[in-house]
């Protein structure tokens, strides 16, 4: 086949939409596991992966991460499994409790900036704190570059080893109070990485209504993709999105426009440089 593979994420659950806001969201562990399968049998490779409490609230617990990974594990095998350390599941160091599990890759925000209704902090401390456990358990971190300074950031710790190459970086988009949606924006952060980082592979994430925004420019670019019902839990503005799965059928359907396909999950293991390669 000659159309480039293309890693698609589906970030299945998160800390903020909720059944009232769509039912489709998976709150406990074994409803995560199902509509993670479903979305891996559409075409999705890596799953980002928050954890919740039964009443839907954010958890950090690493109990709950641990039954999270080893249903992935057995039911979607081959996928890649990413925890999120963001900031919405909880403060400091609650965020990294779960990195001792070894998922494949967790999130590492390289830097703050403000959110919707508050500061979203990651002090240089912290930030080096998750880094360390991340080499230290054999996590690859997915940096998520909020703005164009997260992305100098990510460049800089590679560099000196604070993260072990090779670099991926998300971009996000379409946050309030953070990055807008915004075409030179986005062009000028993707051919910015691959000045500094030739060899940095990079997903575009579009918040809300901006999701199919982001995933046909990162097609377009030679970027993967990120969609799922953490970031965006409609189809269109009258219709919610009924599954996770279906989010991601909908980005396996954009792909041939592109000149594109969705990689299988042994050759997103080979692009992101993860063990289990095709
Ligand atoms: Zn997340």
């Amino acid at each position: 086949m000659s159309e480039k593979p293309c890693i698609i994420t589906v970030a299945i659950t998160g800390s903020v939409a909720t059944r009232a806001d769509n039912p489709a969201v998976p709150i406990t562990v074994s409803e995560q596991v199902e509509s993670t399968q479903a979305a891996f049998e559409a075409g999705a490779t890596l799953a980002h992966c928050h954890v919740r409490n039964d009443d839907g609230s954010p958890s950090s617990d690493p109990e709950r991460f641990g039954r999270l990974l080893e249903g992935l594990r057995r039911h979607c095998p081959g996928m890649i499994v990413q925890f999120s350390t963001g900031g919405r599941s909880g403060s400091g160091r609650e965020r990294g409790g779960m990195l001792p599990l070894a998922p494949d890759m967790a999130s590492l925000s390289t830097g703050s900036c403000n959110f919707p209704t508050r500061v979203y902090e990651n002090s240089p401390e912290l930030i080096d704190w998750l880094a360390a456990g991340m080499r230290e358990h054999g996590v690859k971190p997915e940096v998520e570059a909020f703005d164009l300074s997260m992305i100098f950031k990510a460049v800089e710790m590679a560099a000196d080893g604070r993260i072990v190459g090779p670099l991926h970086v998300q971009f996000v988009m379409g946050v309030k109070n953070a990055m807008p949606v915004d075409r030179e924006s986005f062009v000028f952060f993707a051919e910015t990485l691959r000045r500094l980082v030739p060899d940095a592979t990079w997903t575009g994430a579009g918040i809300g209504r901006h999701q199919d925004t982001l995933v046909r420019w990162s097609l377009e670019l030679g970027g993967h993709c990120r969609t799922g019902l953490e970031d965006n839990v409609r189809l269109d503005k009258t219709t919610l999105a009924p599954s996770n799965a279906a989010l991601v059928e909908r980005v396996v359907a954009l792909c041939p426009e592109y000149g594109r396909r969705p990689a299988t999950a042994g050759e997103a293991r080979a692009l992101l440089g993860l063990a289990g390669a095709a």
